[in-house]
Parts: structure tokens; C-alpha cells; sequence
């Protein structure tokens, strides 16, 4: 069991001000595992105090001292990888494979800003004008549990490259990786104030933090919904604001596709993460011609994709975080049934062989219309919907007619083909036969998957308020 009590302002653990505690649970075995004393008003401001404390030194700082810190933070993540890995493997419970990639992610968060800070000229002459990129005063970051130290590292990580201070609220469902996260970015021993991170409900110290004058940026990864919450928020004083919202990413199997290739794919994309993932593919388009050989590789593949708890390295479909997010994956299945759409693959209950834990069965969806809800809300869980398509139009008609336009996978032969097919998607980011990750390219979503960009030199900026002095 542990009981979470400490929060973190001015560079010192403190009991919060705050005494509701929040239940924490094992998602794999539904077990109560501890609980979280969470931060209040008081709590938000005291750490928003902290970093208007700190603002004018660090926005001052150098470039050097700005990549000595995110080395040693990186370098503090990465001493107590071990550790990291099981809490979130025993509070998140996700599969090994992607607690091990969360965990070095987060690590590398602060080292690919530093190259991207080692490199940025923050002042340039335009005309008579020198032109200089100022920190844009205290940040907030709010933050959910699917990835949290990557969201934690990456955005803590951008703050201290741009110069700002910043206070950070994670979700509360993720308390007990957020205190070790919390002790490692502590033992890098940067000065006090530069970051304070209170645990607390989003309603109330997240409410606060996208409300206070003195909070000059809010940076914000979470429902598409919170985000419009917090920007209404956010109006009264004109904050900047960066929001990486939800999605509802297309996963397109062109008509020369090779299946082999392709469907593996198709799968690692739209099951990710367990689909707990902003960037799932969950919407597979496939030409009607090659509808029938797509099925079948489908069935077979994700026959693969084995659900179960962390402690088996060949799982690769963990729990649903929470009892709610389970029974909504739940309920989108059975709502998948009534709307008229086939299985190909799962329907609703647990997997076979499991009788405990928040687990839902990989389900994929066939016959799915583009109207139906299946195919236009975000699950955020292992149900995928199969759409036909006749033509490339039409692909791009199905595709674009959404409200979200966060990242888009495309799977075919021809390169010139698929970049003039990517060329017309509404969409911020666009992978192309399972290309890498690549970290310092802008992130960020079309339409109501956010707005603003993180990551590189773009997310850098988003931290940055430019000022021209003209002689
Ligand atoms: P959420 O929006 O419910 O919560 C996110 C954070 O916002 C939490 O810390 C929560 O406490 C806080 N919050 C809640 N209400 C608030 C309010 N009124 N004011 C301020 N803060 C508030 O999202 P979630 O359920 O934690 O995460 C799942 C969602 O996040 C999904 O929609 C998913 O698509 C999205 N997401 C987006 C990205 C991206 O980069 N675009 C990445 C991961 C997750």
C-alpha cells in the first residue's frame, strides 16, 4: 500500500494544504493499492508563488546552464529506470514493451531539447529590428495518465529550455509514478521554484492554474472537451495556450498495398498502447477490392495481440486505466453491435482466461459507416472500426470528415502516390509505411485535436514570446 501525502513546491516535498485522498488501484487485478492526499487552491497557489519566484533567474539563465539542467534530469530518470518501469507497469499496467519505451521517452525528452536549444538562435536582425525570443513568463502544464512522465519530462523539459519556471498538475490516477518521477527530477538538483508539481483534482488546482493572472502559459495534453474548458479559462487573461487533444486516426491500406507489410502495421498503430493513445489508428480504410484479403490478415493478426497483466513479456494489450475508462470501452462495443456494424474480431466482456482486472478483448469492427459513432468518437480502448472505400476521393472524403485530425497512418507502394494521398489529409501528423518516431518534428493537431505544436524548435517557441528593438 502506498499513501501518497507529499506534493512538490519550492524545491522541497510538503503536506498539502488539501485533504481529500483519492483511491489508487492496480488496473490488472483491480486491487486498491494505496491513495493520493490531493492539493487544493492554497496548493496551486503556493506553487505558482514558487515560480514567480524563480521566473527572473532562470529566465536569465544561459544556454548552458539550460542544457547542464536537462542533462541532469535526464540523467536522474534514467538512474531509477528499474523503478519507474514497475510503478508504471503496477499502476498503469501496461505492457513491458511499452513501460520500457515510456521510460527511456521521458529520459529523452530533455536531451533532445537540449540539442534543439544548442542550436535555436533566440535573437535575429530583421530589417533594423533585432528581434528577440523572450521567455513567455510562467507556464502550467496539465497533464493525463496514459504517458505521464513522457508528458511530465517532454513539457518540463520544453519550460526549462525556453527559460520559463513552471508548475505542473499530472493526472491523480497516476500519484504513485508521479512521486517517483517527482524524487528523480528532485535529485537532479536544479534551483528552487524552476518546477513544482502538485497532485490535485482537474477541476479545482487544474481549474486554478488555467485561471491565475500570474500563470502566463497553459500547456495542456488531455480530452478534447478539458481543453476548450481550459481555454475559455484561459481568455480572461489572454494566455497562451498549447492543447494536444483527442483523435480519431486514420489508418489508410491503399489499394497497392502489400498486405504482409501493411496489416502488421495497421495493427502496431491502431492498438498502441493498448489504444489508450491519442495517435491510434482506430479507423482502417480499405479499398472494397481488397476488402476480403484484408479481413483475413486482420483476424489472423490480431489473433497476436495478446491481452493480460505486465508481467508476462508477450502481452501487448494491458487493462483499460480505471473501472469508468473500462465500462466506456465496454459500452462502445455494445453500441458498435447495436448501430448494425459486424465483429471480425472480440465483442464485449473480458478476453478469454481472464476473470479480474479492467482488461477488454482487441475488438475490430467490419461494415463500420462513417456516421455511425463507433467511427467518430474517441474510445480509448482496443476497438477498431473497418471502413470501405471505392476511390482515393472518396478515401479522403471519409478520412477529412471528422472532427479531429490528430495523426494519420498510410500504407501503399508507390511513394509518389502516397504523398500526393498526404497532401490532402487534414491532419497534423501523417506516418507513412510505419515510419520511426521523429522527435524534434512538430506535434500537434488539426481541427479539435489541438492547437499550437510541442516538440523541436516549434514546440520550443511555444515557450517563447518574441520582442523586436528597433535603433
Ligand atoms: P482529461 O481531459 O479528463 O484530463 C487530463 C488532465 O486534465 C488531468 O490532469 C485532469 O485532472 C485535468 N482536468 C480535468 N478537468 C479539468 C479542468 N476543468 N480544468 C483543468 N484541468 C482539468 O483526459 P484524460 O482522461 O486524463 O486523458 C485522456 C484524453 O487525453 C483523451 O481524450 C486523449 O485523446 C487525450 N490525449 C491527448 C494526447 C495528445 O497529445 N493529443 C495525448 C494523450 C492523451
Amino acid at each position: 500500500m502506498r499513501d501518497i501525502d507529499q506534493i512538490y513546491i519550492d524545491g522541497t516535498f510538503v503536506t498539502p494544504h488539501g485533504e481529500e485522498r483519492a483511491e489508487l488501484f492496480n488496473p490488472s487485478t483491480e486491487d486498491k493499492i494505496g491513495s493520493v492526499r490531493l492539493g487544493d487552491r492554497d496548493d496551486a497557489h503556493a506553487a505558482i508563488a514558487a515560480a514567480k519566484r524563480a521566473f527572473p533567474i532562470h529566465a536569465r539563465s544561459s544556454k548552458a546552464e539550460r542544457m547542464n539542467m536537462l542533462a541532469a534530469l535526464s540523467a536522474a530518470v534514467l538512474a531509477r529506470a528499474p523503478e519507474l518501469t514497475a510503478a508504471m507497469a503496477e499502476e498503469y499496467g501496461a505492457p513491458q514493451y511499452f513501460t520500457g519505451f515510456a521510460v527511456q521517452h521521458a529520459a529523452s525528452a530533455f536531451l533532445d531539447m537540449a540539442k534543439v536549444l544548442r542550436d535555436y538562435e533566440f535573437t535575429r536582425q530583421i530589417g533594423r529590428a533585432e528581434v528577440t525570443m523572450q521567455p513567455v513568463g510562467i507556464a502550467a502544464a496539465i497533464t493525463p495518465w496514459n504517458s505521464n512522465y513522457g508528458f511530465i519530462c517532454s513539457k518540463l523539459a520544453t519550460a526549462i529550455a525556453a527559460g520559463t519556471t513552471i508548475v505542473i498538475k499530472p493526472s491523480e490516477m497516476s500519484a504513485i509514478q508521479t512521486q517517483l518521477l517527482t524524487e528523480c527530477l528532485h535529485e537532479a538538483g536544479l534551483p528552487k521554484g524552476l518546477f513544482n508539481i502538485v497532485n490535485g483534482r482537474g477541476y479545482i488546482v487544474g481549474a486554478e492554474f488555467s485561471r491565475h493572472p500570474d500563470i502566463a502559459k497553459v500547456t495542456f495534453t488531455g480530452s478534447t472537451a478539458v481543453g476548450k474548458q481550459i481555454l475559455k479559462f484561459g481568455a480572461e487573461t489572454l494566455k497562451r495556450v498549447t492543447l494536444e487533444l483527442g483523435g480519431k486516426g486514420p489508418n489508410i491500406v491503399l489499394d497497392d498495398a502489400d498486405l504482409d507489410v501493411a496489416i502488421p502495421n495497421v495493427l502496431r498503430a491502431g492498438l498502441m498502447n493498448s489504444c489508450q493513445a491519442c495517435v491510434a489508428g482506430t479507423r482502417i480504410l480499405v479499398p472494397v477490392n481488397r476488402m476480403e484479403e484484408v479481413h483475413a490478415k486482420l483476424k489472423e493478426g490480431i489473433a497476436a495481440f495478446k491481452a493480460g497483466g505486465p508481467a508476462d513479456p508477450d502481452v501487448r494489450i494491458g487493462p483499460m486505466v480505471s473501472s469508468k475508462q473500462h465500462e466506456r470501452v465496454q459500452s462502445y462495443i455494445r453500441l458498435g453491435l447495436e448501430e448494425g456494424a459486424d465483429l471480425l474480431a472480440g465483442g464485449p466482456g473480458r478476453p478469454d482466461g481472464i476473470e479480474r482486472g479492467w482488461f477488454s478483448r482487441p475488438t475490430i469492427f467490419t461494415n463500420v459507416r462513417n456516421d455511425m459513432r463507433i467511427a467518430r468518437e474517441e474510445i480509448f480502448g482496443p476497438v477498431l472500426s473497418v471502413l470501405a472505400y471505392h476511390d482515393d476521393d472518396e478515401a479522403i472524403r471519409i478520412v477529412n470528415d471528422t472532427t479531429y485530425g490528430l495523426q494519420a497512418y498510410l500504407h501503399g507502394r508507390d511513394p509518389d502516390r502516397l504523398q500526393v494521398f498526404a497532401d490532402r489529409l487534414e491532419s497534423g501528423r501523417i506516418v507513412i509505411n510505419g515510419a520511426p518516431h521523429e522527435p524534434l518534428a512538430p506535434f500537434g493537431g488539426f481541427k479539435q485535436s489541438g492547437l499550437g505544436r510541442e516538440f523541436g524548435a516549434y514546440g520550443l517557441e511555444g515557450f517563447l514570446e518574441p520582442r523586436a528593438v528597433l535603433s
